[in-house]
């Protein structure tokens, strides 16, 4: 990133994509003024090998741009201290990605690399990996990065041949106006992060930023299973400048692609062609994630892979750790860690996919804890409880469904083995979807799911460890 060589810049907030962004700029000859509120985030940023400098005690004249952290209140629910310092002293405010983007654009248009972004409220991990996989395997030269593993910065340098596959927070998406997506995927929007964008119609609109920049050229994918992102759909129809391709898993769509009870169409062509079973996609289990098939599978099509070499890749994707994550089986009890699912909408997608769930769940509650799962409690043959949320959880659960206070992690899934193997019927799951915050007990939701394998692992005959 040269476009602030010798110059003054400010980074503000120093996690993962503020370090990437200070490492890069200072690669491209920029003076990096480096800070951050907290002193431990300060701290380990230095023992990486960052200089610090307290803007806050610096001539902000001399500043060319800040750039900010997508986790820095930007807007709402008001602008931080440093955002306002910026406005105030007419200083432009950017984030890593835009100046990704900008780099991208300030390549020849034959030499620029080909941008697939995807985002949505739910599905961006696992689809950003999917159609990342799904590329890979298909030979193609691939980055993938952004709000998942690597900050974009850190896939540099750029390359003409590669393949970008981003994920895009609603966050990252309100500090970027250069992104030019030859491929924008928009899964779906449900009410979250509310407090951050102000309320729904700014949550919508950094969504709808994927589009910005698009051309008759491009192709934007949109989710059909939702209401706001099907008046999205139509509105684009009419009025945006791509190519649109619906994506849906609720909806046989007569031009798009669905996976209508995880049988794959691709109707693009306006003829319904039957492409596979997701069935056989055994990282991809449940509706939620048929809906990521088919717009993984559409943004891949548009991209010119043909459907044998899609379902191919869709086939062979291992899945990403924590989300339905099957980490082993013992005597027919599979055991399946989701630690991802820190709310409820998550846990339910989890419920939804098995019918027969040993279901651990607790830690710290979010509002309305487990109550908008009532209606998928007859998939559930026992819950074991553990965590904060214990008491919480028993008294919506209680004269329901079989529970069992168990404290600890540990203790649940030891529970929860004796009780499925002692059952004796078909295809017992034991299910860590704790539709709770992990901080209880653990570091974050990485960190339960981790404990969660290893447990698993240390329950296996030896012989099993080892394949
Ligand atoms: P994100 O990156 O958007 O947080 P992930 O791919 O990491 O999404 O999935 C997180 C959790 O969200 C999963 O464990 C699953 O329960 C749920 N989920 C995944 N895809 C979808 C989807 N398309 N619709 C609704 N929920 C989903």
């Amino acid at each position: 990133i040269n476009e602030y060589a010798g110059r003054d810049v400010a980074v503000f907030g120093l996690g993962r994509t503020g370090l990437s962004a200070a490492k890069a700029l200072r690669a491209g000859g920029a003076r990096v003024h480096a800070w951050d509120d907290n002193e431990e985030t300060r701290a380990k940023a230095e023992a990486a090998g960052l200089p610090l400098s307290d803007i806050n005690k610096r001539d902000w004249q001399t500043f060319a741009a800040l750039v900010l952290s997508p986790g820095v209140p930007y807007k709402f629910p008001q602008p931080h201290r440093i955002v306002r310092m910026a406005e105030m002293t007419g200083v432009p405010i950017v984030g890593d990605m835009e100046l990704f983007a900008r780099a991208v654009q300030s390549l020849p248009e034959r030499g620029r690399p080909k941008i697939i972004g995807i985002t949505g409220t739910n599905g961006k991990s696992t689809t950003t990996a999917l159609i990342g996989h799904i590329l890979k395997q298909a030979g193609r030269d691939v980055r993938i990065g952004g709000n998942i593993g690597t900050g974009v910065l850190d896939l540099a340098p750029l390359h003409a041949n590669a393949i970008y596959v981003l994920e895009l927070s609603s966050y990252q998406l309100d500090l970027v106006k250069s992104l030019h997506c030859d491929v924008a995927v928009l899964l779906n929007i449900t009410p979250d992060h509310l407090d951050r964008h102000g309320g729904m119609e700014g949550y919508q609109a950094a969504k709808m930023r994927i589009f910005q920049n698009q051309t008759a050229k491009d192709v934007a994918v949109i989710g059909f299973d939702d209401v706001i992102t099907q008046s999205i759909a139509i509105g684009l129809s009419a009025n945006g400048p791509a190519r649109i391709v619906q994506a849906s898993s609720t909806y046989a769509l007569g031009r798009g692609v669905s996976a209508v009870d995880g049988r794959l169409y691709d109707s693009t062509t306006g003829q319904a062609n039957f492409v596979g079973k997701l069935a056989d996609c055994t990282a991809l289990p449940g509706r939620h994630n048929h809906q990521n098939a088919s717009a993984a599978y559409a943004a891949c099509r548009s991209l010119g892979l043909d459907s044998q070499t899609i379902m191919d890749g869709l086939k062979s994707f291992p899945g990403l750790a924590h989300r339905l994550e099957t980490v082993g089986e013992i005597d027919g009890v599979k055991f399946v860690n989701d630690s991802k699912a820190t709310n409820a909408e998550a846990a339910e997608q989890a419920l939804k996919a098995y019918k027969n769930a040993y279901w651990i769940a607790g830690g710290v509650p979010k509002a309305d804890g487990i109550k908008s799962l009532a209606p998928h409690f007859p998939n559930v043959a026992k819950a074991y409880l553990i965590g904060d949320a214990e008491e919480a959880f028993a008294d919506t659960l209680k004269g329901k469904v079989a529970l069992q206070k168990c404290g600890t992690l540990e203790h649940a899934i030891q529970a929860a083995f004796k009780d499925a193997s002692a059952a004796g019927d078909e295809h017992p799951v034991i299910l860590l979807s704790p539709a709770c915050a992990s901080f209880d007990q653990f570091r974050d939701f990485e960190h339960r799911g981790d404990v969660f394998r290893s447990i698993v692992q240390s329950m296996m005959p030896q012989e099993l460890k080892e394949l």
